[in-house]
């Protein structure tokens, strides 16, 4: 129990905390009423005069525009949600690593890139070191990194063609532009810069006169759903009725995900040889890109994003079927599905490129928010919890390509890749190639803008309300029904099961608050003000819908119960709420080279690692748990705030070859071994790791 369960037990009335009391006072000053005898009544006035839109803390949603669908729920103005405690700590060790500095010692970002008019990469790293410098530097309020972004924004904005193209004229290709579309509707809704609307009509009109002739081609054919999102942005702003045609055009020319998914073909190890790579195949034919791994992550948003314009509960639904079909055949039990570089099978071995897992969040941060599917919530924090976290060093000065669950070594010897080179799975700057090195920063920043979403009340004869769509510790200025909402969640959520959050509207209003409940999270509980909702349904929304009034408290106490998940063949792995354990091998870091402000680096193991664990779907729940503090890095080992002791032998069969674990051997598998306890950490925390392991034979 940590300690906000604890006071929750024993004082059920705790006053508001003096910290929310201030910040209070801070929102009212930033609107200019501290002072005032009695600001309530004002801030009313102020609210529904529509002046509220002009303050950035308190910006007005966007909702779709007809004959669009409706979201289920919509995501707040960037800017309306902060990250606090360790998230906070999260993006400040983001911003103190290879994500602030990028640029100082990368040259592929660095002062000759296309897109500040050099002739230096003129494709899509640019605009992808943006996509996530840019969030991360205005949720920081971080004055270094906004003028960092502000360059390369101002010379795209500047250098326009006269014909509405933009970006560097040495490359024409339409897809890093949809990257840099992302790019400037998060500046647009962060900075407010009346010149990006305005730019990005001019480009889209430009662009579907151009498409017919030119049209979609190789990775912009297979990723039309990203630049689809931009599309609606823009007509949800201007109601522009081109906007429509050139929807359906990027549909018409697009890769239909949607189909392929309806009748899945790539149900095994995608080989070099499947692909004919090795018969002057290039890796850009139809086989090879839509088998990528990138590109099914990002996919995975196309029927859903496709479903606004389309307005089918088949398009909209998409998202979980394609999900159902990559976990099962290619599903790894650290949330991700393998690919390395193309979709790899089931063996925990396998890799998944960081590239993947930055845009396979990004594709359930928007589905969710379109379906209003929970079970995308379960699966994006998998992600955020493992995944990401896993694979940058602890600093973030350094990431993987690859990463592996079972992972014994990472170094230079021969790899089980499909297609990807021998750098792989090293820690470096641009291990194996150097998209994921600009494409990364963007994994955090966004979590934090899906935090909380606003329910629609559009369609459903609803009264529009808040939605804690995923847990982390953050506070949120927002309208709620032209209330002001000041809102503040504190957690040490995914380490913790306690999540406490307090609701300050301005003034008294009445709107429903909707909770994720997860799948696993079977017997939450839920009080309000220190009253009891009861036990909850795992995997739905619970339902909170009340007059709320300043100071009141919402505590979810979720049950962090050890559990068993099932992986290839029949192997184990545990869990604990959206945290996936590990065995944390003996790790020692070998330099291979400086890279600049950074260097890359092999991890060799130096411990044994062939363990078989001594636990089923029915003793899980009695592993014992060790938490400790929580600190200012969670994911690294040495500060583990979460470990589970548990019962293993080891099996002197299962060995490494060339660096890799060999398959796992086929559970449940005998051992002769001596029974020992070993300790399991977080995922993350654990660089060198066996994720799914063999089970025990137990008679
Ligand atoms: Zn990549």
């Amino acid at each position: 129990m940590g300690r906000i369960a604890a006071s929750l037990n024993q004082e059920p009335n705790v006053p508001i905390l003096p910290s929310i009391a201030l910040t209070r006072r801070k929102l009212l000053q930033r609107m200019g009423l501290v002072g005032l005898a009695s600001p309530l009544p004002f801030l009313r006035a102020f609210s529904y005069s529509g002046l509220a839109a002009e303050v950035p803390e308190v910006a007005t949603v966007v909702r779709n525009r007809a004959p669009l669908a409706a979201n289920a729920f919509h995501f707040l103005p960037l800017g309306s949600i902060r990250p606090a405690g360790w998230l906070r700590s999260q993006l400040q060790t983001q911003a103190s690593g290879l994500s602030g500095h990028l640029d100082e010692t990368w040259a592929d970002v660095g002062p000759t890139n296309g897109w500040l008019g050099g002739k230096g990469d003129s494709w899509e790293r640019g605009p992808y070191f943006l996509d996530g410098l840019v969030p991360l530097a205005w949720l920081l309020d971080d004055a270094r990194l906004k003028a960092k972004a502000q360059r390369y924004i101002d010379w795209t904005l500047d250098h326009q063609a006269a014909n509405g193209m933009m970006g560097p004229a040495a490359n024409d290709d339409w897809w890093p532009r949809f990257v840099m579309l992302k790019v400037l509707t998060q500046y647009q809704e962060l900075a407010g810069d009346a010149r990006v609307i305005p730019f990005m009509e001019k480009y889209f009109r430009y662009q579907l006169g151009a498409l017919p002739a030119r049209p979609l081609r190789d990775w912009g054919r297979f990723r039309w759903q990203d630049e689809l999102l931009s599309v609606v942005w823009l007509y949800n702003r201007t109601g522009s009725p081109y906007l429509l045609d050139l929807a359906h055009l990027l549909r018409k020319q697009g890769f239909d995900w949607m189909a392929a998914y309806a009748n899945f073909q790539h149900t095994q190890r995608i080989t070099r040889e499947f692909l004919k790579l090795n018969e002057g195949n290039n890796g850009l034919g139809d086989l090879a890109l839509s088998t990528h791994g990138v590109n099914n992550g990002q996919a995975v948003k196309a029927g859903s994003v496709w479903s606004l314009v389309s307005g089918e509960a088949g398009d909209r639904d998409a998202a979980r079927r394609m999900i159902a079909e990559l976990n099962r055949y290619h599903g790894l039990p650290n949330g991700m599905f393998s690919c390395d570089e193309h979709l790899a099978g089931m063996d925990p071995s396998q890799g998944s490129e960081l590239c993947t897992v930055v845009e396979y969040m990004f594709s359930l941060e928007h589905s969710l928010a379109i379906t209003g599917d929970p079970a995308l919530g379960d699966e994006l924090e998998k992600l955020a919890f493992n995944a990401l976290p896993g694979t940058l060093t602890d600093d973030m000065w350094a990431h993987q390509y690859n990463q592996e669950p079972n992972q014994v070594e990472c170094s230079l010897h021969r790899k089980p890749w499909t297609t990807d080179g021998p750098e792989s799975n090293l820690f470096g700057l641009e291990p194996n190639f150097g998209c994921c090195t600009a494409n990364f920063s963007q994994g955090w920043p966004k979590l934090v803008a899906s935090l909380f979403l606003l329910s629609a009340g559009q369609t459903d004869g609803q009264a529009e309300g808040l939605v804690a769509a995923v847990y982390a510790p953050c506070e949120v200025r927002t309208v709620v029904q032209g209330v002001p909402v000041h809102l503040v969640e504190e957690t040490g959520y995914p380490f913790r099961g306690a999540v406490k959050i307090t609701v300050n509207p301005a003034s008294p209003v009445s709107f429903p608050v909707q909770l994720r409940i997860p799948a696993w999270a079977a017997g939450t509980k839920i009080w309000v003000n220190g009253q009891s909702m009861g036990e909850q349904v795992a995997g739905t929304f619970a339902r909170i819908e009340r007059l709320w009034k300043a100071g009141d408290r919402v505590e979810i106490v979720f049950p962090m119960v050890p559990r068993v998940s099932r992986w290839f063949r029949d192997s184990v792995a545990l869990e604990r709420g959206p945290l996936v354990f590990s065995y944390g091998i003996g790790e020692d870091w070998v330099k291979l080279r400086d890279r600049g402000m950074t260097a890359d680096w092999q991890v060799f193991p130096t411990s044994a690692w062939n363990y078989a664990l001594n636990v089923d779907e029915a003793s899980a729940a009695g592993i014992a748990v060790q938490e400790e503090a929580i600190g200012e890095r969670p994911f690294a080992a040495r500060q583990a705030p979460v470990r589970l002791r548990v019962k293993a032998r080891r099996v002197d069969a299962w060995r490494a070859e060339d660096g890799a674990a060999n398959p796992l051997p086929q559970s449940p598998v005998a051992s002769d071994q001596p029974e020992e306890t070993i300790t399991l950490i977080p995922y993350a925390a654990a660089k060198l790791r066996i994720t799914a392991f063999p089970q025990c034979k137990t008679s």
